[in-house]
């Protein structure tokens, strides 16, 4: 089969279109025919090298897929030959106490498609049985891709982390992210006031499109026109993903008992936070990493129920992997970068 691979860590030269083995299937294991793989800052992570994961070279990156069922293993009974469907990208045992009580990314054995497993740039993925769903309404392929990791993450950071509540309002770092257009949405389906901010003024004007009742640019002193906008306060839930670029502002932009929430640092790792201000204003900071399976359900019946859309900013053929990557990497992208195997 096709497949997009790298031999070697590095820059988007790295990503080959290439020939390699289909892959063999198990008795509970799902073969996809991949019809569409939406890329997330993630697949540049994995292609530079994270520190500290040892990747398999060479190496499928993608952890967003979807596409029609090719081949079923034996034991397999929620799907049919020919399904369209598409895949959570959080695999796990199935079997801890962590996985049966419904909290699967505490897994340890924990891993997302594309990572230190071969991922959905390929003609065709393996998937445990478990992460194969049935796609929503009348969602493209392209749009089913779009959807599954940045909508699962955004509902656990908002609702299992940060405790959003109905008429909070909420600063969402980074509209133009897929992760970002994904929480304003979430968190205007749950009732809050949502402040967006973009590094530019056509993606300002695409966040309010999304639905923020706000948009600041990004680049300066945005916790000053955050406190504006919220007559003096802060807001309760700063939504970050940027890391080290925003995170003094970030913070500047709570109020007093606000919980900043993140899943990321795309900008960087260092970032300080002065101890006294932290707790004198009774501030939480939260960290987030993916979600669990039950949140992806819940986002998918908001999808049937027309509250939420996927964003999709472009759709390539899977052999532009390589281009993709670069459009994530210079931020030009507003909503989620797509490749298609038509
Ligand atoms: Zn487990």
């Amino acid at each position: 089969m096709k497949a997009v691979i790298f031999s070697e860590h590095g820059g988007p030269e790295v990503l080959r279109y290439a020939d390699v083995p289909e892959p063999a299937i198990g008795a509970r294991d799902v073969l996809v025919r991949v019809r569409a793989c939406a890329l997330n800052h993630l697949d540049l992570w994995v292609r530079r090298g994270l520190p500290g994961r040892n990747i398999p070279l060479p190496h499928i990156p993608g952890s967003d897929i979807s596409g029609e069922v090719a081949r079923i293993g034996a034991e397999v009974t929620n799907v049919r030959v020919g399904d369209r469907v598409l895949l959570a990208p959080g695999l796990s045992c199935g079997q801890c106490e962590a996985c049966v009580s419904g909290r699967d990314s505490f897994c340890k054995d924990y891993v997302l498609f594309g990572t230190s497993v071969p991922g959905g740039c390929a003609e065709f993925v393996r998937s445990p049985s478990v992460n194969v769903i049935p796609i929503p309404g009348n969602l493209t392929f392209e749009e089913a891709a779009a959807v599954p990791l940045v909508f699962q993450t955004a509902w656990h950071m908002l609702f299992d982390r940060a405790r959003l509540r109905p008429a909070e309002e909420v600063l969402v770092i980074a509209a133009g992210s897929g992760v970002g257009s994904a929480a304003i949405q979430i968190a205007k389906a749950a009732g809050a006031r949502v402040i967006a901010t973009a590094g530019s003024e056509p993606k300002l004007a695409k966040a309010r499109a999304l639905g923020a009742d706000e948009a600041v640019l990004h680049g300066g002193d945005f916790a000053r026109e955050v406190k504006r906008l919220t007559g003096g306060r802060g807001v309760d839930v700063v939504f970050e993903h940027v890391g080290q670029a925003t995170w003094d502002q970030s913070i500047f932009s709570l109020k007093p008992g606000g919980r900043l929430v993140t899943c990321g640092a795309t900008t960087g790792f260092d970032a300080k936070i002065n101890i006294n201000y932290l707790f004198v204003r009774q501030l939480s900071v939260l960290g987030s990493f993916m979600g669990f399976k039950s949140e992806l359900f819940a986002a998918l019946e908001l999808f049937k129920r027309g509250l939420l859309k996927p964003v999709i900013d472009c759709v390539m053929p899977l052999e532009r992997a390589a281009e993709a990557h670069k459009r994530l990497e210079n931020r030009e992208q507003f909503g989620k970068v797509v490749l298609s195997i038509p």
